[in-house]
């Protein structure tokens, strides 16, 4: 039985989509994919562009992951983006830099360009600022900005400091701000929905309630559901923290880290003006940060702290409470709206994980926090691979990982400790 969305403001905001139904029967296509964040629905989309007979299999509802429960801030700053320049090094060698370069900045384009093509209604807003936590992280943002000019984006970065930051961010608590005006926010579940609809109107079929119970492997794989089959020439993998599927290629591979979020009440408008004056989306320069904005009907959205270890919290709201009176002194008595929480699949070096279980099921996993751009990078590069151009898709599939062989259980207690360890090392940053 699918489960519902949860209690989030996305879901409570959702625009119509679909009709999307369960897979009843077989069927007979190019790709299946399995799950319908925005990994599988963007890399249908681009199949279904190219003509390709494609299904997506999803056991819930569209969205219904990360993808519908994210912070819609959608960044240029890549997770694992040192450790991506120093691994496909090996097969790009001086050209990883700009690869990597070029990569941050692919997703805004997919994304900006998709809704307007399709008319998806997703709030789509332009602009970041990236915020010094602590005197000693200026510098990091002064090294972007001058990388961001260098790289001919000196329009759309800028640097503000001291009590300048205020026409930006109505706090005190941050020592300079980094403005990135190529960044976007959005409503991330109206987003996949929209796209979910435009690669429907393009053909592909959508199953929702329909999670896949086995893979069996083959010259035509085949996807096992409780009442229904679908047979393919290739099959993709895309239930990233939330699916058990190939254990024994996939174990150890990837941890799920659950993220909590919360969306206030709707906050009058002069308040709602009096703290994001400019209507930008905000994160600080914290391993473990601080993410907000605001929605289209005036609510602050508001993300905090990570848990390493996949659990569910037991008051999601807690720990977010007093960072928003921290940050914001003046919402002391705000009322939270909706709280919820999420995971997102965790690589331990912070690249992407993309690879083949078999010649013919491939798979795309694990942003590390950093999905909503990234994701529609994969589903680029994932579309391209499919149907014969794996250059970029080489790439990444090239980049070791680390394997913890222990089952997901150990191995997110694991990553917990070390997560706690860097969260130790910044206090000296
Ligand atoms: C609270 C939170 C805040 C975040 N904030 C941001 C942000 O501001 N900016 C940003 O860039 N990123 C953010 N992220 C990360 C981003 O949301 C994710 O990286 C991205 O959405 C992952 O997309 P996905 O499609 O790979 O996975 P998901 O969206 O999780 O989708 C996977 C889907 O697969 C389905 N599935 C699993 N197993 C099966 C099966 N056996 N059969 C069928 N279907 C299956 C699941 O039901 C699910 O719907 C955040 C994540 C969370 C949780």
């Amino acid at each position: 039985m699918a489960e519902p969305y949860c209690n989030s403001y996305y879901a409570a905001t959702a625009n119509p989509a679909g009709p999307f139904s369960r897979l009843e029967g077989e069927i007979d296509v190019d790709v299946a994919i399995i799950g319908g964040g925005f990994t599988g629905i963007a890399t249908a989309v681009e199949l279904a562009e190219r003509g390709v007979r494609v299904a997506v299999l999803e056991a819930n509802r569209i969205g219904w992951g990360a993808s519908g429960r994210n912070g819609g801030q959608v960044t240029g700053s890549l997770s694992g983006d040192k450790a991506m320049e120093k691994q496909f090094r090996r097969k790009l060698g001086d050209e990883a830099a700009d690869f990597v370069w070029n990569l941050r900045w692919r997703g805004q384009d997919i994304i900006k360009n998709r809704v307007a093509k399709y008319g998806i209604r997703c709030d789509l807003k332009h602009g970041h600022m990236q915020t010094a936590y602590q005197p000693s992280h200026i510098a990091e943002l002064e090294d972007m900005y001058r990388t961001a000019c260098r790289h001919g984006m000196g329009d759309e970065v800028e640097m503000v400091y001291g009590a300048d930051l205020r026409a930006h961010v109505g706090t005190d608590i941050y020592h300079a701000g980094l403005i990135n005006r190529r960044n976007m926010h959005l409503h991330s579940l109206n987003l996949c929905l929209g796209e979910a609809d435009a690669a429907r109107s393009l053909g592909a079929q959508i199953f929702t309630d329909s999670p896949v119970e086995k893979i069996i492997y083959g010259e035509r794989p085949e996807l096992v559901t409780a009442r229904g089959r679908v047979c393919a020439s290739k099959v993709m993998l895309a239930g990233n923290g939330y699916h058990h599927l190939a254990p024994g290629r996939l174990s150890g591979l990837l941890f799920p880290a659950t993220l909590g979020i919360v969306a206030t009440e709707q906050l009058p408008e002069d308040v709602a003006r009096s703290i994001l004056p400019q209507d930008f989306a905000v994160y600080d320069t914290r391993f473990v940060l601080d993410y907000y904005r605001l929605t289209a009907d005036r609510r602050l959205l508001f993300g905090s702290g990570t848990n390493y270890k996949g659990t569910a919290s037991d008051d999601i709201g807690a720990p977010m409470l007093p960072a928003i009176r921290k940050t914001f002194p003046q919402l002391s008595g705000v009322k939270i709206d909706f709280a919820w929480e999420g995971q997102d699949g965790i690589t331990i070096n912070r690249i992407p994980q993309l690879g083949n279980v078999t010649p013919n099921v491939f798979y795309a996993q694990g942003y590390s926090g950093h999905g909503i751009a990234t994701s529609h990078i994969i589903g680029e590069i994932m579309a391209a691979a499919i149907t014969g151009d794996s250059r970029d898709f080489d790439v990444f599939a090239s980049a070791r990982h680390w394997r913890f062989p222990v089952g997901r259980y150990l191995g997110n207690r694991a990553l917990a400790v070390g997560m706690w360890y860097f969260q130790k090392l910044e206090a000296l940053r």
